[in-house]
Order: structure tokens, then C-alpha cells, then sequence
């Protein structure tokens, strides 16, 4: 994910910058190096063309003439032409913006958030996110215009109010085909003034997906720990709608929402078909979810009647559900249609357990946290 893949130990040779950087990543048969562009090298000898801002090498060589030349640590070898990268020469860090060869790239914009779940997996943090978010926009023009799909996520992204419209907007600009998805508590959204903001920017292929815990106040508000919150997002929903963007529920299933799960999926059935998405996930075991695991941990397979009533009203009010981040053998037969590899490749692994299975290429698997905990019942298929 975007800001969180750093590793130490980038070494320069020779001269190299004072302040931190951004590049673009570029092969040697990139052309006419613009000004942004790193050259990735993976030979041992001979001369290296110039006029780039920065060299990324596999071995240790003569530069001597070229500035911010560094060598690559084995931690380092994920980076691939086309990745948008920041360099921070005076601590030896590289981080990744952008992974050209990744499936799914999130901007995490903000650390601040107005709720505090009892399963975030990434507890909010009050910083001042100003030189965070000037710095993405100047990475949105480095990335390549057929990126996929971008996720914008926190913390709250919606808490940087004008600025994230700025952000879309610059998405919108710069990446016209890419996909947007910003990942939001919904509440500041209830100012329908900033709903309307976000439409106007217009973007072709934009949707906001909302986590909602319960169908009952109390129970949500209780989950993120804030008072008041389920009113503002239902609101938010309703005003991002009636403004013209594209809405995604997201319902997070563990032990302090497991009883609500068919009420809130009946809720929506009869009150919110006009969202675009539902999204029925399982918890990954990271952040506070990891703190609390005992308190929150339910195994699937535990759950698979109250998860296939829940999607039957769902599906029945002719909307569209997916079931997220669940093992396909932990779920009931029925359901495999509606299960997606939702989850991000570079935090995505099968168990030893998983050895052999015939749908392993049909099936998720789990975050790399869920060594910490996972279903008794993973069961490999013989069948395809
Ligand atoms: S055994 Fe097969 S279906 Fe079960 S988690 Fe592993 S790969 Fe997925």
C-alpha cells in the first residue's frame, strides 16, 4: 500500500540530494530522460547514459560522475519500471507511491480520523498531513495513465475537505481512465455543500465506499466509537447519491456485528437499494483488530447461515454484493459466486494447509496477519 512499503538501507554512492525526492522509475530503453526519471540498472559494468535525476542499481559500481547514483538492497528488488518512488537520501529510505505491477495502489492521504473502530487497522494518528498530501499531487502526474485503479485511503481522507477535492481533481486530470476509489467514514459528507463539491469535479470512474456496522445507531456508533456517527453517514450516503456519486456499503463482519449482520443487510434491502456496491468482508487481523482479536474474532465458518441470509436480501433487492476477503472452502457452497480476491497482493498468502487445493486460483486466500488467527476449517478442494 501507498507510504507504508519503506524499507531502509538504500545506499548512495557518491554525491546524492539533501531533501527528499520523488521519481519515476525507467528502463534504459526509456528514451530522453525527463526530469523526474530514475534509471533502474541492472548490469555490473560499462558507462551509464546521463541527465537522469536518480540511478537505481542491482550491484555496486563506478558512478563517480553521476549524482544520486544508489544501490538497491535486497529489500529493495520489488521495484520495477514505472513504479513511482520517494527517496530520502539523508535516511537511507525508499518508499513506494506507486507499484506499476501491483493490482491494487492506495494513497493514504491522512492519518487523522473523527471515528476510532474497535478494529481499525490503521489506528489514526494526529498529524498535520499538509506536506502528505502536496506531495501526492506531485506524484499523480508520474504514474502512468493506464493505471488501473487507485484507492484513496486513512484515516478519514474526507477530513482534508477542499484539499481532497483538489486531489480528485488532479486524478481526474492527469489519469483520466483510472478508477477512484476513496475509502471514507461518510460523515463529513452530510454537508451536502461538499457532496456537490465532490461530484463537480466529474470524475468518469469515481466511487466512495462507506463502511456501515449495524442498522441500529447505538451498535455503530459503538463499533467506531463515536457518537452520533451513524446519522452523519447515513446522511452522507444519501447526499453523495442524490448528488450523482457512486456509493459502496461496506460492512465489516466480527463479534460486535456478527448479530446485526441480517438486520443491517434487510435495512439496506428496503432502504438503501440505491447504493452501487455492498461489500461483505471478513476482519484482518491488523491494527486495533489485532489488539482486540479475542474480543473480536469469529471463525467464518461460523457464520456462513447468517452470511447467506444476509446476501439472499441482499441479492434479492437486486443489488450488488461481494463477499470480501474470506477463504472460498470457509464459505458455503452457495456463496463462492459472490467471493472476490479482494485482497492487496502484496499482504495476500495461502497457508501450507492450501497445498494442492484445485481452486487456489479462485480463491483469496488471507492477509499475512491471519498467521495470527484463521478459520479451524480450511479444507483444500480435490475438485475444481
Ligand atoms: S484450501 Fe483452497 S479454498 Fe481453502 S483457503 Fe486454501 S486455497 Fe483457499
Amino acid at each position: 500500500m501507498l507510504l507504508k512499503l519503506s524499507a531502509r538501507g538504500l545506499r548512495p554512492l557518491g554525491a546524492c540530494s539533501e531533501e527528499p525526492f520523488l521519481v519515476r522509475v525507467v528502463g534504459s530503453d526509456a528514451g530522453a530522460p525527463g526530469p523526474h526519471d530514475a534509471l533502474l540498472d541492472r548490469s555490473t559494468e560499462g558507462p551509464l547514459p546521463r541527465g537522469h535525476r536518480a540511478y537505481l542499481l542491482h550491484h555496486r559500481r563506478d558512478v563517480a560522475a553521476l549524482r544520486d547514483a544508489y544501490v538497491l538492497g535486497a529489500e529493495h528488488r520489488y521495484v520495477g519500471v514505472g513504479d513511482v518512488l520517494r527517496i530520502d537520501p539523508a535516511r537511507g529510505v525508499l518508499t513506494a507511491v506507486y507499484r506499476a505491477g501491483a493490482a491494487t495502489n492506495s494513497l493514504l492521504v491522512t492519518e487523522r480520523c473523527d471515528n476510532f473502530c474497535v478494529m481499525c487497522s490503521q489506528p489514526p494518528n494526529d498529524l498535520d498531513d499538509h506536506a502528505r498530501v502536496e506531495e501526492l499531487e506531485r506524484a499523480i502526474p508520474l504514474i502512468a495513465s493506464d493505471a488501473r485503479e487507485i484507492g484513496i485511503t486513512g484515516g478519514e481522507p474526507a477530513l482534508l475537505g477542499p484539499r481532497l477535492i483538489r486531489l480528485v481533481e488532479r486524478l481526474a486530470t492527469h489519469l483520466p481512465t483510472t478508477s477512484v476509489h476513496i475509502l471514507s467514514n461518510g460523515r463529513r459528507f452530510a454537508d451536502p455543500t461538499f457532496a456537490r463539491a465532490l461530484a463537480a469535479v466529474a470524475h468518469p470512474d469515481l466511487m466512495v465506499g462507506i463502511p456501515l456496522y449495524a442498522d441500529v445507531a447505538d451498535v455503530h456508533d459503538y463499533v467506531v466509537q463515536a457518537r452520533g456517527a451513524f446519522d452523519e453517514t447515513v446522511r452522507g450516503i444519501v447526499a453523495l447519491k442524490r448528488a450523482g456519486v457512486a456509493v459502496e456499503l461496506r460492512f465489516v463482519v466480527h463479534r460486535e456485528t456478527i448479530e446485526g449482520l441480517v438486520s443491517f443487510a434487510r435495512f439496506v434491502a428496503r432502504n438503501l437499494t440505491f447504493v452501487d456496491h455492498v461489500a461483505l468482508m471478513a476482519l484482518e487481523p491488523v491494527g486495533f483488530a489485532r489488539a482486540h482479536l479475542d474480543r473480536l474474532w469469529i471463525d467464518p465458518v461460523d457464520y456462513g447461515d447468517a452470511l447467506t441470509e444476509a446476501v439472499r436480501w441482499l441479492d434479492t433487492a437486486g443489488l450488488t454484493v461481494s463477499i470480501y476477503n474470506h477463504p472460498l472452502c470457509v464459505l458455503p457452497a452457495g456463496l463462492h459466486r459472490f467471493a472476490r480476491k479482494s485482497i492487496s497482493d502484496w499482504k495476500n498468502l495461502y497457508l501450507d494447509a492450501c497445498d494442492g487445493c484445485a481452486r487456489r486460483e479462485a480463491c483469496g486466500g488471507f492477509f499475512a496477519s491471519a498467521t495470527v488467527r484463521h478459520s479451524r476449517a480450511i479444507t483444500p478442494f480435490s475438485d475444481p
